[in-house]
Formats: structure tokens, sequence, C-alpha cells
């Protein structure tokens, strides 16, 4: 595989998460030094700081934010929506610009996750469904894994 992919920037090492952490992913890392990654951190590039209070979708899961059916909040009720829908623009951006193969997103974020997210209750708990961003880049036809799904990359 030597075509592109766009990486959530955390995968990375960069310490771009709400909490200023990483979610470091050695392998992720090694293609980076091959030269095939485009970072991105959607929530970042929506305009959001680091660190940032946590948010989840309330009512539903991406698709529902993009339809304007739900919307991201954090725990004190405090409406990023349009900030998550910015960021999932701009990586979508990315990935068209860039022709990737495919995007490797991290698991269970609001904005990245591609099976499961939290249920919008800041409780902890997972319910099924996909993040903003992944909403809107499969939407488009492209191909979104999480970090345990790398061997499925093209
Ligand atoms: Fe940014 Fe996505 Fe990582 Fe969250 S999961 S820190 S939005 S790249």
């Amino acid at each position: 595989m030597t075509s592109k992919v766009l990486v959530s920037a955390c995968l990375l090492g960069q310490p771009v998460r709400y909490d200023a952490r990483s979610n470091a992913n050695t392998r992720l890392m090694e293609i980076q030094r091959e030269g095939r990654v485009v970072p991105v951190c959607p929530e970042v590039a929506g305009g959001l700081a680091v660190p940032r209070p946590a948010a989840e979708i309330v009512g539903g899961d991406g698709n529902d934010v993009l339809d304007g059916n739900a919307t991201v909040q954090t725990a004190d009720g405090i409406d990023v929506t349009k900030a998550f829908i910015d960021g999932a623009h701009h990586a979508l951006r990315l990935a068209q610009r860039h022709g990737v193969a495919a995007v490797v997103l991290k698991a269970r974020s609001p904005s990245c996750g591609n099976h499961a997210i939290y249920d919008g209750s800041h409780s902890g708990v997972l319910t099924a469904g996909e993040g903003v961003t992944t909403a809107l880049l499969r939407r488009h036809g492209i191909l979104v894994l999480n970090e345990d799904e790398l061997d499925q990359l093209p």
C-alpha cells in the first residue's frame, strides 16, 4: 500500500485529545514515517481548544448531527455542534485533496468513532453509531477504519 491515509492526530502521538493526551499507535506512526499519513484532528480543526471539555452526541449519532436532528454537547450543556461539523468538513477536504485510500480514526470519539460512540449521558456508556466526521466521510464513499482494523487497510 503506497497511497496516503488520513489519520486521527491523537493516534500519531499528538496531544490533541480533550484532556491534552494522545493515543499513540506504533503501527500508524511507522506508516507516518514512510510519508504516507495525512494527520487531522477534526475537533481542533473545527476551532476547539486543547484541553477542552469532553463532548458527546445527544439525540443520535453523527448522521443525525449532520441532518440537524442531534447536537454535540459538553456535560455542562454547552453546544459545540458547529465546531464538530466544521471539523468534519475540514477532514473531508483533506481526504479529497490528498486522494487518500482510506481513513483511520480513533474509536469511540464523537468525531472519529466508526462503530460506537458514547450515548450522550456523559456516564461512560457506549451505543452503536458513528461520529460526525466518520459519518460525513462515509457519505462521500470514503473507507473509515479504526485503530484496531489496520489489517483492513487497502
Ligand atoms: Fe481529535 Fe479525533 Fe483524536 Fe478526538 S479522537 S482528539 S477529534 S483526532
